[in-house]
């Protein structure tokens, strides 16, 4: 439920419905707005009716249900949408950021040279795996805390904001010192332990959708961020599993029309694994943006016949600096029949 105050109530009448939210067994999440406060009460142990009931007390406006099992991720609870500040990147805003960079980090030239490439190509973040999430256990599965020295040396030259995936609570405090922003990969997308120590850190979190995940399963793993106390999440569509097979994975794009419509938190696309072809990754890019997409997190490698992983996916330096000076061309005129006057 979500409590909305008048716009002339008083600090008392907010204090009051404050201290009913919690005799009535929920917790009270407060969010001033310019012009009025609401108050979410969140929980699942207290009396719905008893909350219902405050549409009496002074200083209330409404109390509106909340039909869906999210609460401080939802649209609702907050009158805007939210921005998500990465360094000096604001994701959210109204211009759409490019994250861009290698699924791993490999080398010191590596990783160097495709931050210089990607920024003069107008990249705003850097991304790079330090802690892989492969599906082999023979798999390359990163340089850990070598890779995270690298980017920090990568956003010291270049200034790019860095993202990298933190797969166990173990490895949060050495992540968290050198990263500015933490992603949690599709597969962790529901490891509440780690949902829930990400949400006491103050670094804001890219959450994957998980391959099968609902986008109600989605939200709720963002919920369990924000009830935890990190507010700063971005969502990130990665396509998920369908019957497909020429794709890797069926990237969802009404999915990322619909958490707009339900949440008020950043949307961005991954089209990388969303189609696991690089062909693809300029129109699915361009299709995300026209749907609504905050951004985009592209996979990118000075010789993608090399890479460690997920080459087959990543664009070399040159298409990546293509693709960026297409992104915004118009996308096509709408053919109308010429009207009978
Ligand atoms: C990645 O970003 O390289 C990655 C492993 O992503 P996902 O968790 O979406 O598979
Ligand atoms: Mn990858």
């Amino acid at each position: 439920m979500v409590i909305n105050m008048a716009a002339n109530a008083s600090e008392a009448e907010l204090q009051h419905v404050i201290d009913r939210v919690k005799e009535c067994g929920f917790q009270p999440h407060v969010t001033r707005g310019t012009e009025r406060a609401i108050v979410a009460a969140v929980g699942s142990g207290g009396s719905r009716s008893a909350l219902e009931a405050l549409k009496a007390a002074p200083g209330v406006e409404d109390v509106v249900p909340i039909a869906h099992p999210f609460k401080l991720v939802a649209r609702q609870t907050r009158g805007e949408r939210s921005c998500v500040t990465v360094g000096d990147v604001c994701i959210g805003g109204p211009d759409a950021i490019v994250i861009a960079g290698p699924c791993s980090v490999e080398s010191r030239e590596q990783i160097l040279s495709t931050a210089r490439a990607v920024r003069a190509a107008g990249a705003t973040m850097l991304r790079g795996g330090a802690y892989k999430p492969r599906t082999s256990p023979y798999d390359f599965q990163g340089l850990g805390v070598e890779a995270l020295q690298l980017l920090r040396e990568a956003r010291e030259e270049t200034g790019l904001p860095i993202v990298t995936e933190v797969m166990s609570t173990e490895d949060i405090p050495l992540i968290s010192e050198y990263a500015d922003m933490l992603q949690v990969g599709a597969r962790n997308m529901q490891n509440f332990a780690l949902l829930r120590q990400l949400s006491k850190i103050d670094k804001p979190i890219l959450l994957k959708r998980g391959p099968s995940a609902s986008v109600k399963e989605w939200l709720l793993a963002a919920e369990y961020l924000l009830a935890g106390g990190n507010a700063n999440v971005v969502l990130c569509e990665r396509g998920i599993k369908t019957f497909e097979t020429e794709m890797r994975n069926t990237l969802d794009l009404a999915a990322v029309a619909l958490v707009r419509e339900l949440s008020h938190l950043p949307v961005i696309a991954d089209p990388s694994h969303g189609t696991g072809r690089r062909e693809l990754i300029q129109p699915a890019s361009r299709a995300a943006l026209a749907i609504g997409a905050d951004g985009l997190i592209i996979e990118v490698h000075p010789c993608p016949e090399r890479a460690l992983s997920d080459g087959a996916q990543s664009l070399n330096l040159e298409e990546f600096a293509k693709m960026m000076r297409n992104l915004s061309a118009p996308i096509r005129s709408v053919a109308t029949m010429a009207m009978a006057v």
